[in-house]
Formats: structure tokens, C-alpha cells, sequence
């Protein structure tokens, strides 16, 4: 029955057929008539009651309690209608395959209470599930433990019993998800507490948050610490690296990391590697930067044994190029960012080679081992010492503005390494030279920069104990040099070197007793290039070693042909620069000179500076004895110019003392040059050496000379420098004249 109450319709169609029947019985002349109009009304009566019931069902319900059920049915979500006697229990079809059961079969009750949560000891918490608005039931089915959240309201309340509907909420996956999420979250922590990781994150890069494990590393209560906390814990060398991580990670976004000493809960400094990386903040998240901390310090350990076969040296054991160059261009790259300035300093051991040689290897290295502890005295905190190569060192230093930085730190350094003193070779005097730029400014990268100070360096032009810093302008000059220097190599292989002959007279006897093989370069076009012109900057290069070679061969050759060619025998005087004279194996190559011309050693003679001789005179004087054991004669040159100390006459086995020009030039009318040079030759003669006066280009001079006991003279009076063949000449000449002078005396 789709409409209408079917007992209210029963009532009233019999009461109205009782009144009609009884009307009938009375009255039967108009009964017919009356069951006409009573069935006409039953009728129209019920088509009344039809289309009531229509507007009447349509206005209380849209869905019949049937097809609510029916809907309810598909419904994708768990839901249950019963009753609070438990008469009425319905089920979807979702819940019951949640509870996994044979629905016919079981008991609906049960399968309800289960589904609730709900059991028959706390059956009467029913109340509470209906009252709750979401009332959590867990119950397990075949898959495991399943939770509902179940929300329940009334649809029905009758005296009698009242109706239920409770839609439920899986909760099942969601808390496999949290419990999941629990459990990783856990992992993440344990395993950040095996492995000893710590955390280090911050939204301002002011204050970071600590892991426990962080906090643990770097012995810190709190979990927080603030950044300017943190960088003091870190070694000073290392804080440039920590800034620039901070400071630079926004702009990548990759993950980095550095390598820095903390000093941390052990109070000791420990290695960390820092993995950092920052997320850059959006509308609805903030900013973070931060990383995982590891100590490394076992590793490190570890990595100082290759660290310190690939980057120290192992003399000085102080860092080598390698490193030098690594971490030079790591200072250069953060000059730009975060706009420091360092110097460059590059160190020279002036004369090493000689020290070396004449102390030996074990000094030599003692000598090394020292200056690298000097200069490490003066680095300063990211900074570096370092042994580039030989005897060539480089500091660099922080710049805080301070120009003078650079001079006075070389300066400390020439003083302390002049105190130092060389067990047994007390006489022996050390000093350096240096050359200085800046970074970033001298240079494009930090070898470019390194290089510039090398310039600087190598424009003192192996003069000692100077410290200059580097200019731009020195370009143009150094690249006059090397051009010059590529000529003169070319030259030397285009042999167009020679040597001219300046003769030496004997003052008593005019006869020619020597000459000075004097270098000159003539070119191609036959400009004749002297020798002060080019000998510096053959001295400062390898060149000087191949153009010693060739006077010395050259000298004994030419003197051994004059000889053979019938010439009076005379000495042959060659000059040899410090770089020459201080060779370990100068006695060797003087007499395979000798050897290869058959000359006699008794006809060679080595001109030496009194400079040169006395800048290191020990050595000097073992190199002297060397040669004089061949018998080889030492001239002491430009006598008067150097130190001029006479005291020296007495340890240098000298033969011949050269007065220099300068004493010569005005002798005839400066009174004190002529007191000097008469003394000087009293001096020499009492110690059996010969004296020769240079630069004698008048009678007059000669005349003086010779009257104050001079043995020989040198200069444009006899003969400017001249080339052998031109020297043939002069032979004839001057032995012409002494014939005429012996014929003139008999
Ligand atoms: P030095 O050894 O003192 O040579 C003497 C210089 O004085 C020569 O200059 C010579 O030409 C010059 N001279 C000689 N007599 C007179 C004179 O009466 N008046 C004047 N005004 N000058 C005179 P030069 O040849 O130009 O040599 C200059 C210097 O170059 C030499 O000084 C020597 O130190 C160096 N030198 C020359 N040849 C060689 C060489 O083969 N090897 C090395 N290492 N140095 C050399
Ligand atoms: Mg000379
Ligand atoms: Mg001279």
C-alpha cells in the first residue's frame, strides 16, 4: 500500500455503509436511490483519498524508508540503521564486508557491537556511542586491525524504541600512515643517532636549531645557538669557509659541504664535514639553511698521512706548491664574495746555491727547515706558509688595510733569519730577498697574482736583501729584460760573442805581460754591444753559465795560439761573475779549459770583485785555494770599490791586486787617491802580491804609478780592448819596441 492508512479508510467506508444499510431498512421506497448516491460518494470519496494521499506523501517523504535503505546499500562509506532494542539493524553492504562476515548467518547484534566496537560487558557504553560525536571502534577482521570513527543521530524516536542512523570513517589507512610515519620518523632518528649525525637548521642564519646529536658534537644544553656562538667554536682558519657556506647557499640551492675544525664538547678542536643547504622561503613557508654535521675526524687522520705526502713539504714540513696553490686560489675566490684582500709574499734565499754548496746538504737543509719555521712565525690566521720550490718560499698574509704589512713582515723576517746561526759556519751571513702583491687586485688569479710578486722579486735583480713590491709598470721593464734576454740566446748561438783583448804592460820593462779577454756582443750589423750592457742580465738568467764557458775556453785557446804563433808568453785574463765563481765544479771546468787548449795554468788568470769574494768568504777562499792548486793566478779587481778592507789581503790567496780606475783617473792631482794607492801598493808587496793600476790613459799617471812601486798597468795609454787579430798587431808593435829600447840601451 503505497498511500493512505488502509484501517482509517476500512473505518470509515464501514460506518458510512452501516448508516445507508439502516437508512435503507427504514425508508426502503428511496433505498435505491440512496445506494446510488452512497456508492457515487464511496467513490468519489476515494479518488478524494487517492489524490490527498498523493499531495500528502509527496509533501512527507522524498525517499521511502525502503529506498533509503537500498541507497544506503552502495553507499561508499560504512553505515548502520538499527534500533535501540536492537529489533531493527541494518547494515551496508561496505560495513559488512568490513566486518567480513556471512551477514545471514551471524548475528546481527553481534555483528553490530562488534562493528561499534562494543562488547557485551560494555554493551551499556551504547549511551555513550550515540551520544559521542565520533566515537572511535576498532575491531580486528581477516586483513588486521580495523578503526572506524562512527557518527550517530537519530531518525526515529518512538515511545517504544527509537532509530539510529551511524555513518562511519575508516580510519585504518590513516593510522598505517601515521603509525608509518611514527616508525620513519623514528628510523630518521635512530639512525641520526648511529650514525652520529647532527642537525643544524635555522629560518634567519642568526640563530640554529640543534639536533640532540648536534647539541651533543658541540657540547651545547640548549637546542638552540647562535651563530655567532657557533663561528667561535670553529677553528679561525676554517671560519672563512663556514661564512661563505652561510652566505653563499641561498644563491645556489645544491647541497655542499665543508671541511672545519670545531672545538666542541671535548674542548679539543675535531673535524666536521658540514652538508649544508638552503631552501629559499616561499609566500607560506619560511627560509631555511642548515646541514648535517659529521664528525670526520678519524678520517681526517687518516687523510692527514696522504694530505701530508700530497701537500707538505718533507724538508721543511711546511706546505708545498700544491697546497699553496689550492688554497691561494680558495682565499682568491672569496676575495670578490666577501670583499677581503690578502698579500703575497715570495721569499728568496739569497745566495742559497753557494750556502749549499759550501756548507753542504745537511746545512743547506738545516738552513731550509729554519727559514720555513721563521715564516710560519708570521702567518696569521687564514693565511699560509709554504716552500714553492728550492729556496723560494711564499707567505700569505691577511690584509687589514695596513700597507706597510708586506715590507715590515719581510723585513721581520730578514732580521730573524740573519740571527740565524749554521753550527761551524759562524762567518757565513743568511739573508733573503722578497717581492709582494695583492689580492685580488695584482691579478686576474691567484698564480697570475703569485706571479706578479715573483716579478717583483726577480726585479731586484739578484741584489740582496731587498723586499719590492710589485707594480704594473715593472712590466715593461721585465719585458725589456726577456726580450733582451731571448737575444742574447740567440746571439750566443749565433756566436756572435767575442772577445777582445785589452793588453797589461810590465811598468818596468814596457813589455806587454798579460791581457784582460774582455766580452763583447757584436751584432750582425756590427754594433759592438759592451759588456755592462748585457752581462746583468745574462748573470740573472742561465745565460751567464754558457757565455763563462766560452771566455774561459775562448781565452785559453786564443792565449795558447798566440804562444804557439811565437808571441812572448803572457796571461790571460778572464772575469767571472759570483754566479761562475761559486760553481761546485769550477775547478773541474777550468781544467778541462785548460786541458782542451794545452795551455799552461801558469798563464790563465781569474779576475775577481772584491764583492763578489767577500760575500762569502769562506767559500770564497776554498774555491780560490782550488784554483790556485792548479796554479792558476787570482786577480782582485777594482781594488777600492768594496769593502776595501786590506785586513782581507791576508786571507785571500790573491797574486795580483787591480787598483781600481777611479783611484787612477785624477792621481796626478788628487793627493789623497795618490796616498791610497801608495799604501795599498807598500801593503801588497809586503804580502808578495803584485799590483796592476786599471785605467791609466796618460804618461803622467803611468809615471806616478810606476815611481810609487806599481809592477804593472792597464789602460788606453797601451791599448783600448781589442780583437785578437788586432792584439797580433800590438805584439808585433810592442815587441818592435822593446828591440829599439834594448837596441837604444846597448
Ligand atoms: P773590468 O774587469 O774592470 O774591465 C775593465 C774595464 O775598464 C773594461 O770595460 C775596459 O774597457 C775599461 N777600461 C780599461 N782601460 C780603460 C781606460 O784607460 N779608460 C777607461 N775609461 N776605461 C778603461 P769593459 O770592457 O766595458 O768591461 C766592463 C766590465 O765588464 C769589466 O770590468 C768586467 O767587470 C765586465 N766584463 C767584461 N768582460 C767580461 C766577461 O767576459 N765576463 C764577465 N763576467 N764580465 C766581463
Ligand atoms: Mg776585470
Ligand atoms: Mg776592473
Amino acid at each position: 500500500m503505497k498511500f493512505g492508512n488502509p484501517l482509517a479508510a476500512a473505518l470509515v467506508i464501514t460506518a458510512a455503509t452501516v448508516l445507508i444499510v439502516s437508512y435503507a431498512l427504514h425508508q426502503p421506497e428511496s433505498a435505491l436511490l440512496v445506494i446510488i448516491v452512497y456508492i457515487a460518494t464511496i467513490i468519489f470519496l476515494s479518488i478524494i483519498v487517492y489524490f490527498l494521499s498523493k499531495i500528502y506523501s509527496k509533501h512527507k517523504s522524498s525517499v521511502d524508508p525502503e529506498d533509503f535503505v537500498e541507497i544506503c546499500e552502495d553507499l561508499n562509506t560504512e553505515i548502520a540503521i538499527w534500533s535501540d532494542d536492537f529489533s531493527l539493524i541494518i547494515m551496508n553492504k561496505k560495513l559488512r564486508d568490513l566486518i567480513g562476515i556471512d551477514y545471514e548467518k551471524y548475528d546481527k547484534k553481534e555483528a553490530l557491537f562488534t562493528a561499534f566496537g562494543l562488547t557485551k560487558e560494555n554493551g551499556e557504553d551504547i549511551q555513550k556511542f550515540i551520544e559521542s560525536p565520533s566515537y572511535e571502534s576498532t575491531f580486528r577482521n581477516s586483513g588486521g586491525t580495523v578503526s572506524i570513527a562512527w557518527s550517530t543521530s537519530p531518525v526515529k524516536r518512538r515511545k517504544k524504541r527509537s532509530v539510529f542512523l551511524s555513518t562511519g570513517f575508516n580510519l585504518t589507512e590513516l593510522k598505517k600512515m601515521k603509525n608509518n610515519l611514527a616508525s620513519a620518523n623514528d628510523f630518521f632518528k635512530s639512525s641520526m643517532e648511529l650514525a652520529e649525525i647532527g642537525l643544524l637548521l635555522s629560518s634567519d642564519k642568526k640563530k640554529f636549531v640543534a639536533s640532540p646529536e648536534a647539541a651533543a658534537m658541540l657540547g651545547i644544553n640548549s637546542g638552540t645557538i647562535d651563530i655567532s656562538v657557533l663561528r667561535s667554536m670553529i677553528h679561525p682558519n676554517d671560519r672563512i669557509h663556514f661564512e661563505r657556506a652561510v652566505k653563499y647557499a641561498d644563491a645556489s640551492g645544491n647541497v655542499n659541504s665543508i671541511e672545519m675544525k670545531i672545538k666542541g664538547s671535548g674542548g679539543a678542536y675535531r673535524w666536521y664535514n658540514f652538508r649544508y643547504k638552503s631552501i629559499i622561503g616561499t609566500a607560506n613557508t619560511a627560509p631555511v639553511f642548515g646541514g648535517a654535521l659529521l664528525d670526520v675526524t678519524q678520517e681526517h687522520e687518516k687523510d692527514i698521512l696522504i694530505e701530508r705526502l700530497a701537500y707538505i713539504d718533507e724538508v721543511t714540513e711546511i706546505s708545498n706548491r700544491n697546497k699553496l696553490m689550492a688554497t691561494g686560489q680558495e682565499l682568491y675566490d672569496t676575495c670578490n664574495v666577501l670583499s677581503h684582500s690578502y698579500w703575497i709574499i715570495v721569499l728568496d734565499i739569497d745566495r742559497f746555491h753557494i750556502v749549499n754548496d759550501t756548507c753542504g746538504y745537511e746545512n743547506g737543509n738545516y738552513i731550509l727547515k729554519n727559514f720555513a719555521h721563521i715564516l710560519y712565525k708570521f702567518v696569521t690566521p687564514g693565511g699560509i706558509a709554504a716552500r714553492i720550490s728550492g729556496d723560494n718560499f711564499a707567505l700569505i698574509l691577511k690584509d687589514y688595510g695596513d700597507d706597510d704589512l708586506p715590507s715590515r713582515t719581510a723585513r721581520s723576517i730578514q732580521d730573524e733569519f740573519a740571527k740565524l746561526a749554521v753550527d761551524d759556519f759562524e762567518a757565513i751571513t743568511l739573508s733573503c730577498s722578497a717581492g709582494f702583491s695583492k689580492m685580488p687586485g695584482d691579478g686576474n688569479s691567484f698564480l697570475d697574482v703569485m706571479e706578479h710578486a715573483e716579478f717583483a722579486l726577480k726585479s731586484a735583480n739578484g741584489s740582496q736583501s731587498t723586499i719590492i713590491g710589485y707594480e704594473p709598470s715593472m712590466h715593461d721593464s721585465i719585458i725589456g729584460r726577456n726580450e733582451l734576454e731571448k737575444a742574447l740566446a740567440l746571439a750566443i748561438k749565433n756566436n756572435e760573442l767575442q772577445l777582445f783583448y785589452q793588453p797589461k804592460i810590465d811598468l818596468k820593462t814596457d813589455k806587454i805581460m798579460g791581457v784582460e779577454a774582455l766580452i763583447r756582443w757584436i751584432k750582425p750589423d756590427g754594433t759592438i754591444i759592451k759588456p755592462d750592457s748585457f752581462v746583468p742580465v745574462a748573470e740573472s738568467s742561465h745565460l751567464i753559465g754558457k757565455i763563462s764557458e766560452f771566455v774561459l775556453n775562448e781565452g785559453c785557446r786564443q792565449n795558447k795560439l798566440w804562444q804557439k804563433m811565437g808571441y812572448p808568453n803572457i796571461v790571460m785574463s778572464i772575469n767571472f761573475t759570483s754566479t761562475d765563481f761559486y760553481q761546485a765544479d769550477l775547478k773541474e771546468k777550468v781544467l778541462e779549459a785548460l786541458a782542451k787548449s794545452k795551455l799552461d795554468a801558469k798563464w790563465l788568470e781569474v779576475e775577481l770583485t772584491e764583492t763578489l769574494a767577500l760575500s762569502d768568504i769562506d767559500f770564497a777562499v776554498s774555491q780560490m785555494n782550488k784554483l790556485r792548486e792548479l796554479d792558476v793566478k787570482l786577480a782582485m779587481d777594482d781594488f777600492g770599490t768594496g769593502y776595501s778592507s786590506l785586513s782581507y789581503l791576508q786571507i785571500l790567496p790573491i797574486t795580483l791586486l787591480k787598483l781600481d780606475r777611479s783611484f787612477i783617473t785624477d792621481i796626478q792631482h788628487d793627493n789623497i787617491a795618490f796616498e791610497i794607492v801608495s799604501a795599498v801598493i807598500r801593503i801588497a808587496k809586503s804580502k808578495k802580491i803584485e799590483t796592476i793600476a786599471e785605467g791609466i790613459e796618460n804618461k803622467e799617471q803611468e809615471e806616478i804609478l810606476r815611481k810609487a812601486g806599481c809592477d804593472y798597468g792597464q789602460g788606453y795609454l797601451y791599448g783600448k780592448p781589442m780583437p785578437a787579430e788586432k792584439m797580433n798587431e800590438f805584439f808585433e808593435e810592442n815587441a818592435k819596441i822593446n828591440a829599439g829600447t834594448k837596441s837604444g840601451n846597448n
